[in-house]
């Protein structure tokens, strides 16, 4: 498919505007020339935009399996509700009081997460998990500061942990120190033990964990920082599993994010639109982003904030879908989704179980890891291989080669909006690849072949990407 840019020929137009009786005016220039836009017709522009939607996979198009990223199908009415006039139209700066419509989905909002995660406060204004992250962090670095204590310098991590933990840790100019993880998958207590001091800062970690296990030592976990004096970080990236059934606050937690995009109702892929709220507790509050949402919304007036973290309230689209799917399902409704997404993982697991390896054989919660190094190992195809072979079935590949503790892993993430009959399609397909490995694994090194591009050099896209369209 060619990009827009070579579809253009000068001086085309898809029409052209009469010209305007407003007095023109102009704005400053910084730049020195225009802008070299594609010069197309109106039918190249509806041909190219719906062939690269035809050519493009999503939870509309089929399953999505793809580990630690919920890519559950999001009811089309929260989109409708999110396009409403009256939301979508407000102007950011709009003061509260014509804004009261917005105020009261921010406020309930932010009153039913607070309910769910066991916080006491939160802000909605991260934009993604990541920023939610370094928000968090940020708080428990203000409340040491604050203390005092300047001395904690340090974020423990599990080794299990999803890459953009200690990327937030670090920017958050913390060191990070790694915590290795048991035969269980779960924390190791005793070297846990080991690392606390009064270095430590805080821990950072989410559960069920990116194995898809629930640690069932949580509560000793969160009480051997705590008595270091270091404060707990909840990555609630995997809250899909454990809605209306736990909750972090209740864990031991003090600052929790939440995916909404994930958990919540917003298709997300391809770089947005998020939202990470950050929730915390009662100690932390006022430490939390500006503007504060309490009592007074938009309280510009708190001067141990750490400030400003996103451009007025946030992502607020996204925060309408998650309120129309909170107040859809309802508690016991949310309840049930989480249930059913444990459900439908696990029931994955138990067919797959009989032909693949898993990488820790028990329940797991809404995720499972296969570890294909045996499969590796006699037929040469890779965790890899079998996941672009998926692609020319038609599904999309799970998380590949994370976490990093499993050797040639596969993680899958059904969710709960998957039939039993998709669940079925997709082991058998798993089945089936394994069986073309056995036969010939040199030839699934050559997968996807039904698609537009083949087997990308990953590396080098990694290393010498080009980002801008040359002529
Ligand atoms: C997705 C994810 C994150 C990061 O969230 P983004 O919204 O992608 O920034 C963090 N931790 C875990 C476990 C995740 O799965």
């Amino acid at each position: 498919m060619k990009l827009i840019f070579e579809i253009s020929v000068k001086g085309r137009r898809a029409f052209d505007l009469e010209e305007s009786k407003v007095p023109s005016y102009t704005l400053k220039q910084t730049r020195s020339d225009y802008a070299e836009l594609p010069e197309v017709a109106e039918i190249d522009v509806v041909r190219h935009f719906t062939e690269m939607s035809r050519n493009s996979y999503g939870v509309d198009n089929g399953f999505y399996p793809l580990g630690s990223c919920t890519m559950k199908y999001n009811p089309k009415v929260n989109e409708v509700i999110a396009a409403l006039d009256g939301f979508n139209n407000v102007h950011p700066t709009q003061c509260c009081k014509e804004a009261s419509g917005i105020n009261e989905v921010t406020e309930t909002l932010i009153e039913k997460l607070c309910v769910l995660s066991g916080m006491d406060s939160m802000t909605l204004q991260p934009a993604a998990g990541a920023h939610g992250e370094f928000t968090g962090i940020a708080l428990i670095k203000a409340y040491h500061q604050d203390h005092g204590d300047t001395a904690r310098t340090k974020i423990i991590i599990p080794d299990s942990a999803h890459g953009t933990n200690p990327a937030s840790a670090n920017m958050n100019g913390f060191e990070v120190v790694t915590c290795p993880s048991d035969s269980e998958g779960g924390v190791d207590i005793e070297e846990l033990k080991k690392l606390v001091d009064k270095d430590t800062a805080g821990l950072m970690l989410t559960n069920p964990n990116t194995l898809g296990l629930y640690d069932k030592n949580i509560l000793k976990i969160t009480q051997i920082v705590h008595n270091a004096g270091g404060l707990c970080y909840y990555d609630g990236a995997n809250f899909n599993a454990i809605m209306g059934i736990c909750r972090p606050g209740d864990m031991g937690f003090d600052v929790v994010h939440l995916n909404l995009h994930k958990t919540m109702s917003t298709p997300h892929g391809g770089g947005g639109p998020g939202s990470g709220p950050v929730g915390c507790k009662a100690f932390l509050a006022s430490y939390l982003p500006l503007p504060v949402f309490g009592p007074r919304p938009y309280d510009y007036d708190q001067n141990k904030s750490i400030g400003k973290v996103r451009a007025n309230i946030g992502n607020f689209p996204v925060y309408l879908k998650a309120f129309a799917y909170i107040e859809t399902l309802g508690g016991d409704g949310l309840r049930e989704a989480s249930q059913l997404a444990v459900l439908n993982a696990n029931y994955m697991l138990a067919k797959l179980k009989k032909e693949f390896t898993v990488a820790y054989d028990k329940i797991c919660m809404h995720e499972f890891v296969l570890s294909l190094s045996d499969i590796k190992e006699k037929t040469g195809a890779s965790a890899l291989d079998v996941a672009k072979a998926l692609i020319d079935n038609g599904i999309h590949p799970p998380t590949m080669y994370f976490p990093l503790i499993v050797h040639e892993a596969l993680m899958f993430e059904p969710t709960e909006t998957e039939s039993i009959e998709t669940l079925d399609h997709a082991c058998e397909v798993m089945f089936k690849i394994k069986k073309q490995a056995e036969q010939n694994g040199e030839a699934l090194h050559n997968c996807p072949v039904t698609t537009i591009v083949g087997r990308a050099d990953e590396v080098n896209a990694a290393r010498n990407p080009i980002l801008k369209y040359e002529q």
